[in-house]
């Protein structure tokens, strides 16, 4: 399944809303590579390869997106949003920047730029001021319009389709590796209509206490708390949820762990009203988990924002003043890791709404037994 198409007058309004910002900032020029601040404001998402790709945004004046020659037929031209710029083998790509941006005094450059075109650009714009552009950017992406929040929630429904098979026992799990258990649910993401897989984190026992754990040989016995967390790319929107499950009976100390982890992870659901700042949605979790006495299993934030890229603003941290905002999309992911033991998380997509929070992700939330 492809993006649906996404009306120009999206990306206008977008574009729009990007100079207004430019102008608060006196930012005179925004330049954007790959990462996803391009396919936002362009419907086009740079390959992220040696050659340049990026959109220069002049705060008055028209936007260009410059373009390997042999990449152009990718792109979908969006009249009125950019001039498209195809620059051929033997062109020096930065030069042609620097000569779109000539005369900017604030110049605000993307995130994911790779180093190697902003040092050649640097010496070719002397005298400008360079800035982040997540300063100009972030605060409209963050702010999830109605089509994107149910992308989102399309999303969200296909892997929750997964987690339910995973709890009702339907992925087999005993005697099968994590990297197994890991490419069964890879396999099943893309079946549900995602494009693409962006993770399958499986981890068993002792490996669960690693949260990034890389899914590898060690085969899964009985007996375990097996911790799952996937997601994938569906029409440009990402997934991403977390469920435990123990093969056989429950033993005792993970059960325990768990009933604290489930208070934690709907306590903060329910904290993640729009007006509470981030870090006091952080603190909803903490606390509980804290109040048990897992504190210092407790090692990492609590959330994510989530949209075009797996991980963006906002971020559900402490030091994180932001106030949520209705269509603000994030996780909800406490954990508690043992080492050398066990570890556990439990993770629901969120959006921020004037109704309320709303969860992406309704699969089970108890510790299934398969
Ligand atoms: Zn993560
Ligand atoms: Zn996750
Ligand atoms: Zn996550």
């Amino acid at each position: 399944m492809s993006a649906p198409a996404v009306p120009t007058e999206v990306y206008l309004d977008r574009l729009g809303r990007v100079r207004a910002a430019m102008g608060e900032q006196g930012v005179d020029v925004v330049l954007l590579s790959v990462g996803h601040d391009l396919p936002y404001l362009t419907g086009y998402e740079a390959m992220p390869l040696e050659r340049l790709t990026m959109l220069v945004v002049p705060r008055d004046g028209d936007a260009s997106l410059l373009i390997p020659a042999l990449e152009a037929p990718r792109v979908v031209e969006q009249p009125g949003v950019f001039d498209l710029v195809p620059w051929g083998e033997t062109e020096d790509p930065t030069a042609i920047v620097a000569k779109l941006a000539s005369g900017a005094g604030t110049i605000a450059v993307g995130d994911q730029m790779w180093s190697r075109f902003l040092v050649e650009l640097l010496p070719q714009l002397p005298g400008a001021e360079y800035r982040r552009a997540v300063d100009v950017v972030g605060p409209l992406r963050r702010v999830k319009d109605a089509a994107e929040i149910a992308a989102l929630a399309a999303a969200g429904a296909a892997v929750d389709r997964i987690a339910a098979e995973l709890q009702a026992g339907v992925v087999p799990l005993v005697g099968r590796t994590e990297a197994e258990v890991s490419a069964h649910l890879s396999r099943r993401i893309v079946e549900e209509g995602h494009d693409k897989v962006n993770f399958a984190i499986v981890a068993a026992g002792e490996n669960a206490a690693s949260p990034h754990h890389h899914a590898g040989s060690r085969v899964i016995g009985e007996g375990e708390i097996v911790l799952c967390d996937f997601g994938g790319t569906m029409a440009g929107y990402c997934s991403d949820t977390t469920r435990c499950v123990v093969t056989g009976d429950v033993p005792a100390d993970i059960a325990e762990a768990y009933a604290v982890l489930h208070a934690a992870q709907q306590a903060a659901v329910a904290a993640a009203t729009v007006g509470t700042p981030c870090e006091e949605v952080d603190r909803t979790a903490r606390r509980i988990i804290a109040d048990a006495g897992y504190g210092e299993y407790f090692v990492h934030r609590t959330g994510h924002g989530i949209g075009l890229e797996e991980h963006e603003d906002p971020y559900i941290v402490e030091g994180n003043e932001l106030p949520l905002a209705h269509g603000h999309a994030f996780s909800i992911e406490p954990g508690i890791y043992v080492p050398g033991r066990w570890g556990m998380r439990l993770e629901d997509i969120v959006v921020a709404t004037d109704a309320g929070p709303r969860p992406l992700n309704a699969s089970d939330h108890g510790l299934a037994t398969v």
